[in-house]
């Protein structure tokens, strides 16, 4: 089958099986086909921070991506600026990993920006790391992004034809070369101009050697929040993060969100705000109150705890089931089913523990042992379980694959009955927008009913929450009116942009 990757433009590669190929090859990082087995999860996409105005600036980025660290694993990077020079340090691996004393002693100046990232669009090597520093036309740029750009194919081939040479595959260098080649007079107008272009999700944060920059795109799928820290003697910090946990951290406190189309400049003179664009409805990503954030944060306006535990008690009203106990699938199950417990009037029980020292690598034991990665990861409380009627809450199914073990695992503990309940609705349908999903061939949900889900995962029961309950759940509504307006087009397959790879969202059957 011919592979056409954006809809609308012929002729452009789809690269991504050569990426992957790279990033197997690659003897900086695991292997991620080892990470399948374990947890068969979506991949979080990136984490961003920008500080201004600290006389410790990399080391309060660091604390920054250290809280964000969930949002990807993979590489992390600071750049900072002292006014004149502008430096940039970026490894494989966790941040702690990577930036020891030694190594922010290295990275001067009271401005920086910062990145956590796992690879959703470029290859998975070094040079994609980011944050990317470019010397442009316009000076030096360090740009930092979170999301994925969903007409890159035909910016790039429009850049290279009027001669921008790429060092990297990262759609952010895309930004960056369109500020480069942008006619606009000033540099805030020429990334205004640059971001007007590029079409998909973005959170950005830049730098140049005096300012920062922070922006989210028009219809604001990825969370960017912006804080302060006071400074008894001289003037505040601004820090902008991708999630609020991380001015926890800073002990900063919480502004306001980056608004969708707006672009922040932070200066020694103070802040200023434009809109880059305007009259596009909202469409942030549902699932980051489902699954990416951390519950301790704020994104798009409310507490993901809420949000969560909302979840949990509209599931139980919609799909409860007689039962004594109520188990988290950990850790992202757990606030659902605190909400789930409560509503339903049942114990909340641990029964399955998490261990979190696994690594990202591990020896296995000579002889297979039947679903082992689970086993390494999660352990049941036997003495929780044995005899009860146990429903498992879980924040989705994927492959399926994950699931069924953990259903095995709980029922092999002794459970008379496993009852397994999903706070969203079915993964049917691919994301374009910054995470990364199987094809629709490999979602279960796209190719099976949910009773023949539940026989391949050997479950008592299964119901997933409704498209409305989770809406209702995160105070949102499908048209945006007076609520937030939500992306949900991996449970709808509606896609908010018109640009969307076609192979991917085929179903089994037609792609075979
Ligand atoms: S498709 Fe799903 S994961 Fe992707 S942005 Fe939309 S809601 Fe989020």
């Amino acid at each position: 089958m011919t592979r056409t990757l954006f809809q609308g433009v012929e002729g452009i590669p789809d690269r991504t099986n050569e990426f992957r190929a790279a990033a197997l090859e690659s003897p900086l990082i695991p292997d991620p086909c080892s990470l399948i087995p374990v947890f068969d999860k979506l991949r979080e996409e990136c984490g961003v921070v920008a500080i201004h105005g600290h006389p410790e600036a990399a080391r309060q980025a660091y604390l920054a991506l250290y809280a964000l660290q969930h949002r990807g694993q993979e590489s992390a990077g600071i750049a900072t600026a002292d006014g004149q020079r502008l430096a940039n340090i970026k490894g494989m691996g966790l941040v702690s990993e990577i930036f020891t004393d030694d190594v922010l002693a290295k990275l001067p100046g009271r401005m920086a920006i910062g990145h956590t990232r796992y690879s959703t669009t470029g290859d998975s090597a070094l040079l994609n790391a980011q944050p990317i520093r470019v010397d442009s036309t316009k000076g030096l740029i360090a740009i930092a992004h979170n999301g994925n750009l969903v007409n890159l194919g035909n910016l790039r081939a429009r850049l290279e034809r009027d001669g921008a040479y790429f060092q990297t595959t990262s759609d952010s260098e895309i930004i960056v070369q369109l500020i480069a080649h942008s006619r606009a007079g000033t540099l805030v107008d020429a990334i205004a101009d640059s971001l007007a272009q590029v079409e998909g999700a973005f959170s950005i944060v830049m730098m140049t050697r005096d300012r920062i920059f922070a922006a989210r795109d028009p219809r604001g799928f990825r969370p960017l929040s912006m804080g302060r820290m006071r400074h008894p003697d001289g003037p505040d910090s601004i820090i902008f993060a991708s999630e609020t946990c991380a001015f926890d951290l800073l002990r900063a406190e919480f502004i306001r969100d980056v608004l969708p189309g707006e672009l922040v400049m932070v200066t020694e003179d103070g802040v200023t705000s434009r809109q880059f664009a305007s009259g596009f409805p909202q469409s942030s990503c549902i699932f980051e109150h489902v699954y990416f954030a951390r519950p301790d944060s704020r994104i798009f306006g409310r507490w993901v705890q809420e949000s969560r535990d909302r979840m949990g008690r509209q599931l139980a009203r919609e799909s409860g089931v007689p039962a004594d106990v109520v188990v988290p699938v950990p850790d992202s199950g757990v606030t659902a089913a605190l909400g789930y417990a409560e509503e339903a009037g049942l114990p909340f029980r641990f029964g399955l523990i998490r261990n979190h020292y696994v690594g990202r690598t591990f020896i296995e034991p000579e002889q297979r042992v039947r679903d082992f990665g689970v086993r390494l990861k999660l352990n049941p409380v036997h003495n929780l379980l044995e005899g009860k009627r146990v429903v498992l809450i879980d924040d989705s199914i994927i492959r399926g694959t994950t699931s069924r073990k953990i259903v095995r695992m709980v029922r092999g503990a002794g459970a008379a009955e496993v009852h397994l309940r999903i706070s969203c609705p079915p993964t049917i349908s691919p994301c374009f927008y910054g995470v990364d999903t199987p094809s629709k061939r490999d979602l279960i949900a796209a190719n099976n009913s949910i009773e023949e889900i539940r026989r391949f995962i050997e479950a008592d029961s299964l119901a997933y929450l409704s498209l409305d309950g989770l809406l209702e759940a995160c105070d949102g509504a499908s048209n945006g009116e007076g609520r937030n307006g939500y992306c949900t087009a991996c449970y709808t397959g509606n896609y908010p942009t018109q640009w969307v790879d076609v192979e991917e969202i085929l179903p089994a059957a037609v792609s075979l």
